[in-house]
């Protein structure tokens, strides 16, 4: 390996697109064992699209579609973004919501033209004792083909799929083979999760973790003796990112997430991480 001293890592580093904070960070990240890293926006585009809708009996598509985009308007996360986007594409109307109410890691609730509306996950219809036993199975079939499936209290499931970064693949391999231990740690859910894992060879996952569980994950990691780094994109992932010995943020994702972070990956190419773990351990090796 070539001598190099942080500056030129550093310089080297955002060049190819990889910001690094400061020497410790780079040391820091060249002793890491475990990688954990979220899934939505990190190692998928975060970018999801609508491209199912079910409808239990006495429900329309056009009418279940209408009421979860209105009620998604006052959500700023990416799978609201989709149903709505898919909602204005489909040509549905979308009408006034009051008080509405964002359930992190969970779902939406609200009143949407006086009728009482929830659109989420498996554990918002507990939260609410809404019974979605009859739509379980459909719901299943999609998250085994990696979609996001979510309930409409009303009766009827929406569902997204968010397509893996082109880049997520081969990078995620090249850092399988550095030796990494790699951990999948999503919100979503777990059929969903290891539809996505097992594309791209990751067979440790953790799903339904909840924002404030990923830091936990990081500290039982600690306590087994791990060193950790963790890539995300979320503002939920920010504690994580701050807990582990060397946080990841990527550029396109939350600004507290950048701020937490000892490395950024400018375009959110995880092939940056396999970037930095090289100038890291040339650096490392330097200065022994
Ligand atoms: P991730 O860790 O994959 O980025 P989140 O923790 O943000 O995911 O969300 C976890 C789950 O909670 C989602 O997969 C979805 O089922 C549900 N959820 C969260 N926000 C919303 C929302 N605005 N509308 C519908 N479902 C949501
Ligand atoms: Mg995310």
């Amino acid at each position: 390996a070539t001598p190099m001293s942080i500056m030129t890592a550093t310089g080297r580093g955002a060049q190819a697109g990889v910001l690094i904070k400061d020497a410790q960070a780079l040391e820091r990240f060249a002793k890491v064992d475990t990688l954990i890293v979220d899934k939505t926006g990190t190692l998928t585009e975060g970018r999801p699209k609508l491209t199912d809708i079910l409808t239990a009996e006495g429900t329309t598509e056009a009418d279940l579609l209408g009421l979860a985009a209105s009620l998604e308007q006052g959500s700023e996360h990416p799978l609201a973004e989709a149903i709505v986007e898919g909602a204005k594409e489909r040509g549905a109307t979308l009408l006034a919501t009051t008080e509405f109410q964002a359930i992190t890691g969970k779902g939406v609730a609200g009143l949407v033209d006086g009728r009482r509306i929830a659109l989420g996950n498996q554990a918002m219809m507990v939260d609410l004792e809404v019974d979605v036993r009859i739509l379980a199975k459909q719901a299943d079939a999609l998250r085994t083909e990696g979609k996001t499936a979510m309930y409409v209290a009303i009766g009827g499931i929406v569902a997204v799929a968010d397509p893996i970064k082109a880049t997520t693949k081969e990078a995620i391999l090249a850092l399988r083979e550095s030796g990494l231990r790699i951990i999948m740690a999503t919100g979503d859910n777990e059929l969903t999760a290891k539809a996505v894992a097992s594309k791209l060879g990751i067979d440790e996952v953790r799903a339904g973790v909840l924002p404030e569980d990923k830091k936990a994950l990081i500290d039982q990691l600690h306590a087994g003796g791990a060193k950790v780094a963790m890539a995300g994109d979320g503002v939920n992932d920010a504690p994580a990112l701050a807990a582990a010995e060397v946080g990841i943020a990527m550029g396109t994702g939350a600004d507290v997430a950048v701020e937490s972070a000892g490395i950024t990956l400018v375009k959110g190419d995880l092939n940056g991480i396999v970037r930095a773990r090289t100038l890291a351990q040339a650096t490392i090796r330097n200065i022994k």
